[in-house]
């Protein structure tokens, strides 16, 4: 017998059929003798909508209100989960994040769990064999009662912090591909399935663009030691041998992956903007100038590149922003335009991050260098580089954004054979 959380994403309960064949999955595991807490996600599409009502309701708006409405859609399907369940005989009750409660920073639209109880839920486990039925992506702020939400994707993060606190042996990713794949299989249909991927590995693959899992989700399994498993949820619970293990893919210590390639997978991300400062003085202190206030106004900057000047008076200095941070961005530099003092701005929204990543890289040399003679074969230009001890990040125009993933994804030799 064991405990397990088991997390559906959106597309896994976005109709009342898909919502019985989850219940289905549920019952499969608690037949088998364990202790189940399940996460849920909104209804897919049900979290986009709600987030383009607040929009329309006013484009400025209340981040506590916000959390107000984009939370109700994991009360919809943990509600409709529990009930499902009871149909067909399991015991099983509903849980809100103010109910257990999921105690979270008040940074509401994007709140960092703190922690949660997890006493009751066990002694439920014990005493009623009921299952917990947890609404993913929603916590409170203790100190205001008010509901708060953990980012886009916060289901996952909400899975494995509640499998931390009730001490889980497993938390299940159930979503709508088989495991995470060496780069997005919709995009690359070559892509392999990965059947170990080391915590670091994933974490750069989540916070470079693969967005299969949270990235907060992935800081919290490595701190916290809990082993994830993402698999699918399209499969008949009927259908699985419960003597056989299912495919799919295992987050875990790099100590328990035998075989390391030297590149594990590709990420990308369109959500980049380019701003160029041209001829800005190349003295001391402009570096500050620029990225003092750009930091003051909480805006991440990614990607740095200071062109060493020719003539020792003037250069130019380009970095990435997030896509949504652009116009924040451009404002606070032009504000900053006396101190900084600089000719022109200049900047592209339409340009896209591919990053390469492995934990080999920390012991192989020139990784990179073969990405760039690829990239120049197919007459793809370089705008940005970044490397770092297991990855390496490169600035390309969007319009190339699949023809290079591809190149690299066969240089690297990930391609599935066959
Ligand atoms: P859920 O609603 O179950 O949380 P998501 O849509 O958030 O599912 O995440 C699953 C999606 O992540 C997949 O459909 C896939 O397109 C995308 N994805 C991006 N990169 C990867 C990757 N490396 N491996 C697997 N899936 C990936
Ligand atoms: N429903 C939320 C979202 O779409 C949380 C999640 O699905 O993980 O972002
Ligand atoms: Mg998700």
């Amino acid at each position: 017998m064991g405990r397990l959380v088991m997390k559906f994403g959106g597309t896994s309960v976005a109709d009342i059929e898909r919502i019985r064949n989850v219940a289905r999955h549920v019952k499969r595991e608690v037949d088998a003798g364990h202790e189940v807490a399940v996460v849920v996600s909104a209804m897919a599409g049900a979290t986009n909508r709600l987030v383009e009502w607040c929009r329309e309701a006013s484009v400025l708006h209340d981040a506590r209100e916000y959390d107000t409405v984009v939370a109700s859609g994991e009360q919809v399907t943990s509600g409709l989960l529990a009930i499902a369940l009871q149909a067909i005989g399991v015991n099983a009750r509903s849980w809100q994040g103010w109910q257990l409660p999921i105690k979270t920073s008040d940074a509401h639209a994007s709140a960092r769990i703190l922690d949660i109880n997890g006493e009751e839920l066990i002694k439920r486990f014990k005493e009623r064999k009921e299952v917990a039925v947890v609404a993913g992506f929603q916590g409170i702020y203790p100190e205001t009662a008010r509901v708060t939400t953990l980012g886009r994707g916060g289901s996952d993060t909400s899975a494995v912090a509640v499998a931390a606190a009730i001490r889980a042996d497993r938390c299940d990713i159930y979503t709508d591909v088989d495991g995470v794949y060496t780069t997005d299989p919709r995009v690359v249909p070559r892509a392999r399935r990965l059947d170990k991927i080391a915590f670091e590995e994933m974490l750069e693959m989540a916070s470079l663009g693969a967005k299969v899992m949270q990235v907060r989700s992935i800081e919290l399994a490595m701190v916290h030691q809990v082993r994830v498993f993402v698999r699918s949820s399209f499969d008949k619970p009927e259908d699985i041998d419960p003597h056989v293990s299912p495919p799919g893919s295992l987050i875990c210590d790099e100590a328990e992956i035998m075989e390391q390639q030297v590149v594990t997978g590709i990420a990308f991300s369109k959500d980049e903007a380019q701003i160029s400062i041209r001829r800005v003085q190349d003295k001391p202190g402009v570096a500050a100038a620029i990225f003092g206030p750009l930091a003051e106004a909480n805006i991440n900057v990614d990607m740095i590149v200071q062109v060493v000047s020719a003539d020792g008076a003037t250069t130019d200095m380009t970095f990435t922003v997030p896509a949504a941070e652009y116009e924040r961005a451009r404002s606070t530099i032009d504000q900053a335009r006396d101190k900084i003092g600089y000719d022109k701005l200049d900047s592209a929204t339409d340009v896209a991050k591919i990053s390469v990543i492995g934990i080999g890289m920390r012991s192989h040399a020139g990784v990179a260098a073969r990405a760039f003679r690829a990239l120049a074969d197919r007459g793809i230009n370089i705008r940005a580089i970044t490397t770092s001890e297991i990855k390496f990040s490169l600035l390309i125009d969007a319009a190339y954004t699949e023809l290079a993933v591809r190149t690299l994804h066969s240089l690297y030799g990930l391609d599935k054979q066959g």
